[in-house]
């Protein structure tokens, strides 16, 4: 019965740690990992690689940030990156500190 219980805290434990982020650099919390590197990106980098297809003026630091713009600004499923391998190479680097 004592084990049960252990791995109930464990498992709520892991799952508060993935639901909420916390930056590195100014501390601010974030729900999720995504808006913790779309904070990072644009906040601490001013790294907006993400270009909207639709609306040119409209950038985005991470895909996570594109695809939600084109699913709730313009209600697409689907969207374009161009160079999204690229984009994603200067990223990763961008978070190797
Ligand atoms: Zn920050
Ligand atoms: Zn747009």
């Amino acid at each position: 019965m004592a084990a049960a219980g252990v791995n109930i805290t464990t498992t709520l434990g892991r799952l508060e740690e993935e639901m909420s982020a916390k930056c590195c650099v100014c501390t601010d919390e974030f729900p999720g990992i995504d808006d913790l590197e779309a904070h990072i990106s644009a906040d601490h980098y001013n790294c907006l690689p993400f270009e909207c297809e639709k609306c040119k003026f409209a950038k985005f630091p991470t895909e996570f940030a594109i695809k939600r713009h084109y699913e709730e600004d313009h209600g697409l499923m689907e969207y374009f990156v161009s160079d999204l391998n690229l984009k994603r190479t200067i990223l990763n680097d961008f978070y190797n500190f």
